[in-house]
């Protein structure tokens, strides 16, 4: 099923999940993960892909076990920044023969050690959305940043870019993860002003360990709200405290998105199924009323 279908009658439920490298992963564990995601009814799973475009079998296999073995929709997602023309029609063949209908259309970015040239063929998300929704038949989403793409200078200047690609055939997007609300309801304000109509489905990385929290800070055009930092810096030796603290903020994420009218919500799992079950089962009846 395509998911801007599910999208026309309802909110969306949904999780992000990557194959494991398979040289130092068990890559069994990824499928239990599935089946322990499948119980809190997600409207669909997407599944990553590495922008160097290596092991995209792994995302196919996935994508296709989901759709066999789960109620939920396979969302693929397709970084086209190393891939050709060839490439992506091979890709394409692939996800029709498996019946997989829905394509998260990214950039990507350069991977460091990788030979060759990057951004060959496609130069951003919106060709490789031209050339699929002209050479092959899919619903397309896209990507979108709450407090601007880094490479923007302004988050105006992103959001014309945002615009074009609803115009090449994106049906939804779906949000960069952020820990300050503020920037989600700024985006959907000016989106909606610029003429962007479909669906943006906020992205909630909930920060459950010292490390993921050290990763986040790091990375360029997450903002760190101060209330978390400060949980952070007193907690982050204590991995139980850190825990409960990544659950209960996202808990509280979601809950204001949702009272604020969210197109819906987005979790990266990280593969993590025990943190989206804990998340789910504190604030099931709110889910269950909003999302369903
Ligand atoms: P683009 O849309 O091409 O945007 C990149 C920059 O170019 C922006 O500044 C934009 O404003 C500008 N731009 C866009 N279109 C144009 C245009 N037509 N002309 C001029 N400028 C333009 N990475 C992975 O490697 N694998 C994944 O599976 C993956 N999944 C992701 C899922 C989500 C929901 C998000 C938010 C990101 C994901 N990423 C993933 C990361 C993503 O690849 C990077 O953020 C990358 O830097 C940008 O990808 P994009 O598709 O948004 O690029």
């Amino acid at each position: 099923m395509r998911i801007n279908d599910i999208l026309k009658k309802k909110k969306s439920f949904s999780f992000e999940v990557f194959p494991p490298n398979p040289e130092n992963s068990n890559i069994r564990d990824i499928y239990s993960t599935i089946d322990a995601l499948q119980q809190f009814r997600p409207d669909f799973i997407s599944v990553t892909f590495k922008s160097s475009g290596d092991y995209s079998e792994n995302t196919l296999n996935l994508a296709s076990y989901i759709q066999q073995h789960t109620v939920a929709e396979p969302l693929v997602h397709i970084t086209c920044g190393a891939l050709d023309e060839h490439d992506v029609d091979n890709l394409a063949l692939r996800m029709r023969e498996e019946g997989l209908e829905n394509v998260l259309a990214l950039r990507g970015d350069k991977p460091a050690h990788f030979e060759g040239e990057y951004l060959k063929r496609f130069k951003h998300a919106t060709e490789l959305m031209d050339y699929l929704r002209q050479r092959h038949d899919f619903c397309l989403a896209g990507a979108c940043y709450p407090e601007g793409h880094i490479e923007s200078e302004s988050l105006y200047d992103d959001l014309v870019n945002l615009k074009r690609k609803q115009d090449m055939g994106a049906q939804f997007l779906i949000t960069q993860l952020f820990y300050d609300n503020n920037y989600y309801y700024r985006l959907m304000r000016v989106a909606r002003k610029m003429g962007i109509t479909i669906p943006i489905i906020p992205g909630i990385m909930p920060l459950t360990s010292a490390t993921m929290f050290n990763k986040i800070n790091n990375m360029a055009g997450a903002t760190i709200p101060f209330d978390l930092r400060v949980l952070f810096d007193r907690f982050r030796n204590d991995k139980a405290a850190m825990y409960e603290i990544g659950v209960s903020y996202a808990v509280t994420q979601i809950l204001e998105l949702l009272a604020n009218d969210a197109d819906g919500i987005h979790i990266y799992t990280m593969n993590h199924a025990n943190v989206a079950g804990e998340i789910y089962r504190r604030i099931e009846n709110v889910i269950e009323k909003e999302l369903r």
